[in-house]
């Protein structure tokens, strides 16, 4: 029987973003304010993922042992360290969260079977190692406040209510909606990067955050016009805004994740190799650019 245990863990530590071969100002156009001297810091969170059978005591192993070797190789020399300086693999690749993350990993191997190495520098941005070489996953975290209406307008207001709730009342109904865009990428073997942090940030405030934000759905997306916007949809639409420019970027849409609310989330999975798209209630419109392998529906209202 296969189990996967996870530990949590934390450090605080600084660091700086500035490579040497670079001017100033070339510098300062790759890494923005990370570049200030001597740096600036991060209370780290980590979890680690260990996969395996159970022994005789019902354990997939013992998380006091993990507790114990993660201390001795990792935290207890990050703690309160300047990253930069601490270990050999950041003087060659500077020590952003998908780096640290994949260092980590090279650290923990040979004493658990690991299957994930998750790093948070904050709680809107962390990282995800799984021991693929250079390959990492960058989660941004971010919000908007919309209102939206579930309704079909071929059906009548009852069948509406019947399928759809309250929420097909007729005037609509808001949400603060938290959404999680993860990207996958091969880490630069000397900036750390798989992707540029604040274009990426950019991409999903021009595209996403600035168009929907304090807005009716339904109204003002002209994409709603057509499609209910479940939070389904609404991830649905957001990958499909998001695929192309980070593909420009330089790193590939890996999932979207939206929460609609505490009990109510999806997730949408992207990949290159197959197209499916959301149904829609006029039946004869159809979409392009959209390759989408599943889609899961955590919880309902
Ligand atoms: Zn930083
Ligand atoms: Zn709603």
């Amino acid at each position: 029987m296969q189990c996967i245990v996870n530990r949590r863990a934390q450090f605080s530590a600084s660091h700086r973003y500035w490579l040497p071969e670079l001017s100033a100002a070339e510098n300062n156009q790759h890494f923005g304010p990370c570049t200030r001297a001597p740096g600036h810091g991060h209370n780290y969170v980590l979890f680690v993922s260990i996969a395996g059978e159970l022994d005789e005591y019902g354990m997939v192993v013992n998380l006091s042992d993990v507790k114990q070797v993660i201390k001795q190789e990792v935290t207890s020399q990050l703690d309160f360290s300047y990253l930069n300086d601490i270990w050999p693999e950041f003087q060659q690749t500077l020590p952003t969260t998908e780096n640290i993350a994949r260092v980590i990993w090279q650290r923990l191997a040979s004493h658990f079977p690991l299957v994930n190495v998750q790093l948070f520098e904050h709680p809107e941005l962390w990282a995800d190692y799984q021991g693929n070489g250079m390959e990492a996953y960058l989660t941004i975290s971010t919000h908007f406040s919309a209102a939206h209406r579930l309704a079909r307008p071929d059906l009548s207001y009852e069948e509406n209510c019947e399928i759809y709730g309250k929420c097909a009342r007729p005037n609509g109904h808001g949400h603060n909606y938290h959404l999680e865009v993860t990207v996958k990428g091969e880490i630069d073997p000397r900036t750390g990067m798989i992707v540029d942090l604040g274009a990426l940030n950019q991409v999903i405030s021009d595209m996403v955050v600035e168009p929907f934000d304090h807005t009716f759905l339904n109204k003002d997306v002209p994409y709603f016009a057509e499609v209910v916007p479940t939070a389904e949809n609404i991830a649905f639409h957001i990958s499909n805004l998001l695929q192309q420019p980070v593909h420009e970027l330089g790193a590939e849409l890996h999932k979207v994740k939206l929460i609609e609310s505490p009990n109510n989330s999806c997730e949408v999975y992207c990949d290159t190799n197959t197209a499916k798209t959301p149904r829609e209630f006029s039946g004869t419109h159809s979409h392009t650019g959209n390759s989408l392998k599943s889609a899961k529906l955590e919880a309902r209202l």
